[in-house]
């Protein structure tokens, strides 16, 4: 199950927008992932429903650069400054 997922650094306090992670509730073809954009320093929820991961490219809307995905993982790194510290919420499913 999908769930809307934030992203906020505490060392300065970027806030990522609320991200859909995961297969939806309502529609399981419907996938989205999180992924960071190097070019942005912004972390954008990217739609994968009908896509394969190892195949297809993913760019960022705004620059065109190729984005990276984010794991599942203990602590994030901010997009903006680099720190290591980053809190993830999973809040409600979608
Ligand atoms: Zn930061
Ligand atoms: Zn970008």
């Amino acid at each position: 199950m999908g769930e809307y997922t934030t992203f906020e650094c505490r060392e300065c306090g970027y806030t990522a927008d609320r991200i859909r992670w995961g297969v939806g509730v309502h529609d399981p073809r419907q996938r989205f992932m999180p992924a960071y954009c190097v070019e942005c320093g912004t972390i954008v929820e990217v739609d994968m429903t009908g896509a394969d991961i190892h195949v297809d490219e993913f760019r960022c809307v705004v620059c065109g650069v190729e984005l990276v995905f984010l794991e599942k993982a203990a602590s994030y790194t901010c997009p903006k400054c680099k720190a290591h510290d980053m809190l993830m919420h999973q809040g409600e499913y979608w």
